[in-house]
């Protein structure tokens, strides 16, 4: 067997490895117990996979002839640069900025893609039809990503379209860029098949490009209301199809595998989001998800109350059932240990207490979740809205902290409101509902919320850490 075979034969199986790492690390991302080794797993598979590459024959030929016979240390560098920033940028950032780190993490993905395919109509002269075609995809999809993306994080950042924008024609424009954008990719298509001159190639690769990019950001930004997580989730959906698109398109079977790892895994998600806002996958692309947030109802405006700490304890140690309902306020405030040991001490009091996690709580899909186990709360405590909603109107006091869209009546009451139809924490059903928040602000949406001025509603004003851990004092002086 000569040398060149057992390079082959190594490669094929160094990218097995990574796939199967891929694999069984997205398998232990599924337990809040197992997500860190899995999160390890895959990232020692896209090590492995990244050198593989390095080493592959027919890479190595290239990159080490003229011109490119200093690529390697262009690579290297690249990936030391990358690394530094990666690991300096994660350490950093706070939990309430990693659904917008991860919006942009999707955006690279997305850019990345379409780089290998812009390289690669460049460099490539013998490519055949089907991958001009994958090749074309991949600029759409990765495109899309991208600009999509980069939206997603100036919202979430509140760096950039704060304010949803509304687009006249909007399922018309962005039928049009799409049509026009694949248009593009025939076009090219048809010019390797050898049907239409080279030069109108080149236009249909521009087309493509152009008209994705510019859709990425008219998808995105008018999307408001509650529905931003779903649509994160389609875009991560769409960095993992941009990479399989690469995948085909270069013949790197460890680009197909991951990137359909991550493109079905982001589209199993975006469904069951879907299902948790009540949205059907066509009102999401094609629906009236860009309405604008309404302000509260014209007329007179009722006032919320607002209770003292001191008082909301004496109420709270008389409860026998308490449900937390936290939000993205919880983790704005850093408050799920002060929180767990509130539960603690209700349970000491004897009363029996849950917790109902609503799916998009937070800033991210399993936000709550992490949150409290990081904070021992015992996962069988973590009920749905399904679970908890029947026995809500059993439940003595439900405390509601910095949660707002999720516990939205009008989602159930309004028709005109952007969030009708999301299911939500039935949290007004509670004989006494306590809202911890800081102020009047409005939550992601913007939608005033008519819980605050109901009758069994007491505001308790202040950072949501402060005000549990003053409760827990009160436990503690009685
Ligand atoms: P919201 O964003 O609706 O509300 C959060 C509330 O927390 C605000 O009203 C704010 O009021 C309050 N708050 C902020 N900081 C503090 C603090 N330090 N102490 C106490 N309160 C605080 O949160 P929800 O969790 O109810 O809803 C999530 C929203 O985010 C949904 O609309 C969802 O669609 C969207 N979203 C969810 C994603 C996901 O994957 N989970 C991703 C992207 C968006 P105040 O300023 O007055 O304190």
């Amino acid at each position: 067997m000569n040398w060149e075979n057992i390079s082959v034969i190594a490669t094929t199986i160094l990218y097995m490895v990574s796939s199967i790492l891929f694999i069984r690390g997205i398998k232990l991302l599924g337990k809040a117990d197992t997500a860190r080794r899995g999160n390890l797993l895959s990232s020692v598979g896209m090590l492995i996979a990244v050198v593989t590459v390095l080493l592959e024959k027919n890479v190595t030929d290239t990159l080490t002839q003229p011109p490119m016979q200093n690529a390697y240390l262009w690579a290297a560098a690249a990936i030391a640069l990358g690394s530094v920033i990666g690991a300096v940028w994660a350490k950093k950032v706070e939990m309430t900025g990693m659904p917008q780190l991860v919006a942009l993490f999707n955006g690279f993905g997305g850019l990345s893609s379409l780089l290998v395919a812009l390289t690669q109509y460049m460099t490539d002269k013998n490519i055949n039809v089907f991958s001009s075609i994958a090749l074309g995809l991949t600029i759409a999809i990765g495109a899309i990503a991208f600009t999509g993306s980069i939206v997603a994080w100036g919202k979430l950042s509140g760096k950039m379209f704060k304010k949803n924008v509304a687009i006249p024609g909007k399922n018309f424009i962005n039928g049009l860029l799409a049509a026009v954008g694949l248009a593009g990719v025939c076009i090219y298509a048809l010019s390797i098949a050898g049907v239409l001159d080279s030069d109108i190639g080149k236009i249909g690769i521009i087309i493509v490009t152009a008209a994705y990019l510019i859709l990425g950001l008219t998808m995105v930004v008018a999307i408001g209301g509650g529905d931003m997580p779903v649509i994160i989730s389609l875009l991560n959906a769409f960095s993992g199809l941009a990479a399989a698109f690469a995948g085909l398109s270069i013949s790197n079977s460890v680009l197909v595998v991951s990137g359909c790892l991550v493109g079905t895994s982001g589209l199993i998600l975006t469904l069951i989001m879907c299902k948790a806002m009540n949205r059907t996958l066509y009102s999401l692309l094609f629906g009236s998800f860009g309405a604008s947030a309404k302000k509260g109802a014209s007329g007179e405006q009722k006032e919320p109350k607002s209770m003292s700490v001191e008082d909301a304890y004496l109420i709270l140690e008389a409860a026998s059932s308490v449900v937390f309902i936290p939000g993205y306020g919880m983790a704005v405030a850093q408050a799920q240990h002060a929180v767990k040991e509130l539960c603690d001490k209700l349970e000491e009091n004897g009363a029996e207490v849950s917790f109902a996690i609503h799916p998009v709580a937070g800033r991210m899909p399993g936000h709550m979740n992490v949150l409290l186990a990081e904070a021992n709360v015992p996962y069988e405590q973590l009920k749905t809205a399904d679970e908890m909603n029947p026995q809500m109107a059993n439940t003595d006091v439900a405390i509601v902290i910095g949660a707002n869209d999720v516990v939205n009546p009008s989602a159930i009451s309004d028709e005109t409101s952007p969030l009708y139809g999301m299911p939500i924490i039935n949290a007004f059903e509670a004989r006494t509902v306590f809202v911890l928040k800081r102020g009047k602000g409005t939550g992601f949406s913007g939608v005033e919320n008519p819980l605050f001025t109901n009758d069994n509603t007491v505001m308790i004003y202040g950072d949501a850490k402060q005000t549990v851990s003053s409760l827990v004092s009160e436990f503690d002086e009685a």
